[in-house]
């Protein structure tokens, strides 16, 4: 029998209809027994997820009309679907504790944690398996961040203590939240459920970790950009990490490391269409698997990027240097720095800059006394990903000749170090139509 982790994103468990879906899945395979689950989410484009509704029920506490509002949502549609799953749970009254004591927290955390929660008791309710809450079993230090050692050791120890009590069971656990060593709640950021699902195949050493969602695999670029895009057969770890990164939000961007150091395959699959081949993410592509020189594009919008030039700018020693710690200082993480020899480009979020722009400018005139000094804001960054890149000799010109055709200018270009991407930067107002030609680079061998 193999150990597999089945987790199911939002888009898999919106309502009765999906989560039969999701169930016909689990109970297709015997080897389907650690199931996560992501809290209810959107039934269609106008909807909200849950998540959303409980953080805001939690933020509109003052507001009582609103915040009863919003508690009605929330109730209708847990009983409506435990009403077609024909269930035996009384959710409404475990609501009206939800509701109660999400009034007496101080942070968001344990209300947005709930979605995760009740779907977990429902699909365990359906299931007849064991629920299993993730709360003090998934471990926090202060600084929130996680005790990844603590958090295997105690999944590891958890589902063998069911194991050694009921037997072989199926087991069903809420994704996205763990807490404080003091049992106080802590959610992962917005689509945190992916990184339970990895920290538990690592915990139980998995053979396989699939990822259910409502996409057939990680398509060469964002589908709601370009709808010509295709799954990817393969990729590697190192190459999702980066485009998730870069904006492909099919996965959480920190999913791949718990099981990347241990080489559990993560296979991302379609619920609604589960004969799709999918994708799958492991360390290395097997032999048997075409390369291409692209694996895959993302990107994102709201960069800035401030320039700096000066002469001979070369021959200053430590000058780099002392233009970072300026960054360093403000607490701002620098995303690229392209240079020239006598120029040198920092490029970073241009939320960083809210409220900080005059004092860096500042600072810059003062230590480091450029001749020219701009800013730019609304650029947008395109990551092309591929290990097979540097094989391709022609590729830099393939990507300057596809978005010169669409009169797209190419105003920053940084090579990674890694070998396995290029970033481009355009202007915000580029952005879909680049990344949409761009996926033209998905044909090139
Ligand atoms: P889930 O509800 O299963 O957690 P998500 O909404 O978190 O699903 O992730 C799936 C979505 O990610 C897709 O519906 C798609 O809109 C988006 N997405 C962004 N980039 C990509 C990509 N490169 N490939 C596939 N999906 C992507
Ligand atoms: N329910 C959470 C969110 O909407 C976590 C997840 O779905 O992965 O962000
Ligand atoms: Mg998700």
């Amino acid at each position: 029998m193999k150990n597999v982790i089945t987790k199911f994103g939002g888009s898999s468990l919106a309502d009765a209809g999906q989560i039969k879906k999701a169930v016909d899945i689990v109970l297709s395979s015997e080897d389907r027994r650690y199931i996560v689950v992501s809290a209810f989410g959107k039934r269609n484009a106008e909807d909200e997820k849950m998540t959303d509704l409980f953080i805001d029920y939690y933020n509109t506490k003052d507001d009582i009309e609103k915040n009863e509002a919003i508690k009605n949502i929330i109730i209708d549609r847990y009983e409506e679907a435990v009403k077609e799953l024909s269930i035996d749970y009384d959710v409404k009254s475990e609501l009206e504790e939800i509701f109660s004591l999400s009034a007496k927290m101080n942070t968001v955390d344990y209300t947005a944690s709930r979605g995760e929660y009740l779907s977990a008791k429902i699909i365990s309710s359906y299931l007849k398996a064991e629920f299993l809450d993730m709360q003090k079993i998934i471990i926090f230090n202060d600084n929130k961040k996680l005790d990844y050692e603590l958090t295997y050791k105690n999944i590891k120890e958890a589902i063998e203590s069911i194991e050694e009590r009921k037997g072989k069971i199926r087991i069903v656990m809420p994704g996205f939240y763990g807490s404080f060593r003091d049992g106080k709640i802590v959610t992962f950021s917005r689509g945190g459920s992916d990184i339970t699902g990895s920290l538990i195949a690592r915990a139980l050493n998995s053979d396989i970790y699939e990822n259910w969602t409502d996409v057939s695999g990680v398509m060469f670029v964002d589908p709601r950009i370009a709808k010509e895009a295709k799954p990817i057969e393969y990729i590697t770890y190192s190459e999702l990490r980066e485009l998730s990164y870069m904006g492909a939000s099919v996965l959480h961007e920190e999913t791949v490391y718990p099981v990347s150091k241990v080489g559990i395959p993560i296979h991302i699959m379609n619920t609604n269409n589960p004969k799709d081949a999918g994708t799958m993410i492991v360390s290395s592509i097997p032999s048997i698997a075409k390369r291409k020189a692209v694996t895959g594009i993302a990107g994102k919008k709201g960069f800035s990027s401030i320039l700096l030039q000066k002469a001979l700018m070369n021959e200053e020693i430590g000058y780099l240097a002392k233009l970072l710690n300026i960054f360093d200082k403000e607490g701002i993480s620098v995303e690229h720095c392209p240079t020239g020899i006598d120029t040198i480009s920092i490029v970073l979020r241009s939320e960083f800059l809210d409220g900080k722009k005059e004092k860096i400018v500042d600072e810059i005139k003062k230590t480091l006394n450029p001749d020219i000094l701009s800013i730019e804001e609304g650029i947008s960054l395109i990551a092309v990903v591929g290990e097979g890149m540097s094989h391709h000799k022609e590729l830099l010109m393939k990507i300057f000749e596809i978005l010169a055709k669409e009169n797209i200018q190419v105003k920053m270009i940084d090579q990674g170090s890694s070998g396995i991407n290029v970033i481009i930067g355009i202007s915000d107002n580029d952005f879909e139509k680049g990344l949409k030609a761009l996926s033209l680079l998905q044909y090139e061998e």
